[in-house]
């Protein structure tokens, strides 16, 4: 087999623990696998990297503070190739642009174009193993580009894609991806299967275990990512495509994402365009909208309802004031609301199982827990309810469907 593991910053943090990670590595290749490691900053260090820039100019351009960022990854992978060494190993380190992992040009977020990863090819066929680092790229004018907060990740399935490797193992601090955050919910299970459409679904509300980006590229280039501790060798959870043999639980996780605000603008004349010039300022100036709600119409008016992070709220307001001037003269007006958060239930099988939103809109009505706004997709419902009741919201769910149970005890809705 070849193998590409990812070991995150707390996985490289310390000496130590890059010996142990060493000897996790060469224990694989002992198996007869070749290995390819793809490695994070040791733990804080992006952080520290960050500070500096920032103590030095207020606003620091992005390409600059590239450069410096990459740096955390390319001292993690000289010390773990020596570290191999150190044990009778043999390794050889990749920094982004020596793989070749070409970006595009948008510093601090950069999106990766190609990999040429014959280099690393030809390590492994020899025997070696390649540490490569993670985050980092390189654009087509050969500046230093990275990939985003947690790009590392993306890094070890890209490269495994590249490789066309069997498995991206990503080695973490937690045991795998949990049905729900263990830290509100006691009951909270690891789930050992979960599919990559659920994945970027529990991701993207807040489940901080892989960047999205991460699995976005797992799904399209299928490649099984098996998310694991590096404290200890039990099996994590798989992210794995959607197959007709998998037991489709109905529910998969629970999220709770904090931070929400509504935004409602009341009474805008009900005609074309209307929503168009509400969103459009918004997105020009880069906030993202979550849920919109258009309440029916009465009498040629109706309101307009959505939600931002709290952020970005102050913005969104004050965009709002001055883009919609003419309709607020128009007896149009804003309202926002903080204070909310929106908690979801994710999982392929609600596709096939009807049902799925009425028990949760009961299961939040025996708490007495209100409903301020709703929103679906084929895979996922969200509520938005005040901050107050997210982490009570998230256990009623979680129990409710029956995710403190094994996936094969648990009882259908319908
Ligand atoms: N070192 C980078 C960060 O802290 C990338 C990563 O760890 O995945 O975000
Ligand atoms: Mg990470």
């Amino acid at each position: 087999m070849l193998v590409v593991q990812k070991y995150g910053g707390t996985s490289v943090g310390t000496i130590a623990r890059i010996k142990r990670v060493a000897r996790r590595c060469l224990a694989t290749q002992r198996q007869g696998h070749e290995v390819a490691v793809v490695v994070s900053a040791m733990s804080g260090e992006t952080n520290r990297l960050l500070g500096l820039a920032r103590r030095i100019h207020s606003d620091p351009s992005d390409r600059e503070v590239d450069v410096i960022i990459a740096t955390g990854e390319q001292v993690s992978v000289g010390l773990l190739a020596l570290a191999i060494r150190a044990l009778g190993g043999d390794a050889v380190s990749f920094l982004g642009h020596q793989v070749k992992i070409t970006t595009d040009s948008a510093f601090s977020r950069a999106r990766i174009r190609s990999i040429d990863a014959e280099n690393v090819r030809i390590a492994c066929r020899a025997g070696k193993i390649a540490v490569i680092a993670g985050f980092q790229g390189m654009d087509e004018q050969g500046n230093i580009t990275t990939l985003g907060r947690g790009g590392s990740d993306t890094t070890g399935v890209a490269i495994a894609a590249a490789l066309k490797a069997d498995v991206c193992e990503i080695y973490t601090d937690v045991d795998g991806v949990y049905t729900a955050d263990p830290n509100v919910c006691l009951t909270a299970r690891k789930i050992e299967r979960v599919t990559y459409e659920e994945m970027l679904e529990l991701a993207s509300l807040g489940a901080k275990v892989l960047q999205i980006r991460s699995v976005e590229l797992g799904m399209k280039y299928g490649v099984p990512i098996h998310v694991r501790s590096s404290f200890h060798k039990r099996e994590g959870t798989w992210v794995v495509p959607e197959e007709s043999s998998m037991e489709h639980v109905e529910v998969a996780g629970v999220t709770a994402s904090r931070d929400e605000c509504k935004v409602t603008v009341f009474m805008v004349p009900d005609r074309p365009g209307v929503a168009a010039s509400i969103f459009r300022p918004l997105s020009e100036h880069g906030i993202v909208v979550d849920m919109i709600i258009q309440s029916a119409s009465s009498e040629g008016h109706t309101d307009m309802t959505f939600t931002v992070p709290r952020s970005d709220v102050g913005r969104a307001m004050q965009l709002l004031e001055v883009h919609l001037a003419e309709l607020i003269a128009g007896g149009a007006h804003l309202k926002s609301t903080e204070g909310l958060a929106k908690v979801s239930v994710v999982g392929v099988g609600m596709r096939s199982h009807a049902g799925v939103a009425q028990k949760m809109f009961e299961l939040l009505a025996r708490e007495r827990i209100n409903i301020l706004l709703i929103s679906t997709s084929e895979i996922k419902i969200s509520v938005v309810v005040e901050t107050k009741y997210a982490e009570l919201a998230v256990r009623v769910l979680h129990d409710g469907f029956g995710l403190d149970l094994p996936p094969a005890a648990r009882a259908p809705t319908a």
